[in-house]
């Protein structure tokens, strides 16, 4: 069973069994921030019911990392908070949102009969690099800090707890999601993570943790992108990049296609 885990002052993380997620809540004077909304209205009012486990207060605030299904479709459910995120939020998630719906139903069969259900309510706080929202007059920083696991992640920290939401910049559990990555920027963006990872650590998906985690994680994507590069020179077969995996805690077989993602990158072929 899930339960919320205190991990700085009034600042709290809850890990949901679907795709293993974490959902952040940071409690100020009357008011609740909300990181990451999960993937339906249904879902999203399981964090609402939950929530009342912490505080009677209500929701005041939401932030979305960024736009996939599993963190910004529930955003609807705490209307009228603002919800925070990206300028390029906004945008990712007009343009892929119908999309996807069918595509996720037919992938994620517990999902299916609540999709067509879903209302698709991006961030109206928008911005390019940072953003200050308040939960009840506590300071949150949110910072866009370069293209990594989209264009369009950023992270939140929470300075007088010493916590940073990193989103889906970092994964724990298995090898990042790089289906809309940015394989080549990913590194030199999760650097930057690591740089504001000097507390606690939360990534998108699995344990929580401290620096050393953020450290680690950008030097595996540094070496997946260097791998890449070699194919792309021609000085190795993807078979081989495949082998080398950077990932080596898991299957070898999942970074064939982030290194896929990388080449397509070094051609040119994503943006
Ligand atoms: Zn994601």
């Amino acid at each position: 069973m899930s339960r919320w885990t205190e991990i700085g002052d009034r600042v709290f993380v809850r890990r949901y069994a679907f795709f293993d997620q974490n959902i952040g809540a940071v409690l100020g004077p009357g008011a609740v921030m909300v990181i990451d909304t999960r993937s339906t209205h249904v879902q999203a009012r399981e964090i609402l019911d939950d929530l009342r486990e912490l505080t009677a207060d209500p929701v005041t605030v939401a932030v979305d990392t960024h736009g996939h299904f599993d963190h910004a479709w529930g955003n609807h459910v705490f209307r009228p908070a603002p919800i925070w995120g990206h300028a390029r939020c906004v945008t990712f998630m007009e343009r892929t949102a119908e999309v996807r719906r069918e595509r996720i139903a037919r992938e994620e069969p517990e999902l299916a009969a609540d999709l067509p259900e879903v209302v698709i309510d991006p961030p109206d706080r928008v911005f390019d690099e940072t953003g200050n929202p308040e939960v009840g007059g506590r300071r949150v920083e949110l910072k866009f800090l370069g293209r990594g696991h989209t264009d369009h992640d950023i992270v939140v920290r929470v300075p007088d707890a010493n916590v940073l939401f990193a989103g889906d910049l970092l994964e724990n559990g298995s090898v990042p999601f790089f289906g809309d990555g940015y394989p080549l920027d990913w590194p030199e963006t999760a650097l930057r993570v690591a740089e504001l990872s000097t507390g606690v650590v939360v990534p998108g998906h699995g344990d929580h943790a401290g620096a050393a985690f953020a450290d680690e994680q950008a030097g595996s994507l540094l070496r997946l992108a260097e791998l890449a590069r070699r194919v792309h020179r021609g000085e190795m077969t993807v078979d081989d990049a495949v082998a080398a995996t950077p990932f080596p805690a898991y299957p070898a077989e999942d970074v064939r296609r982030p290194i896929l993602r990388a080449l397509e990158q070094l051609r040119g072929e994503l943006d």
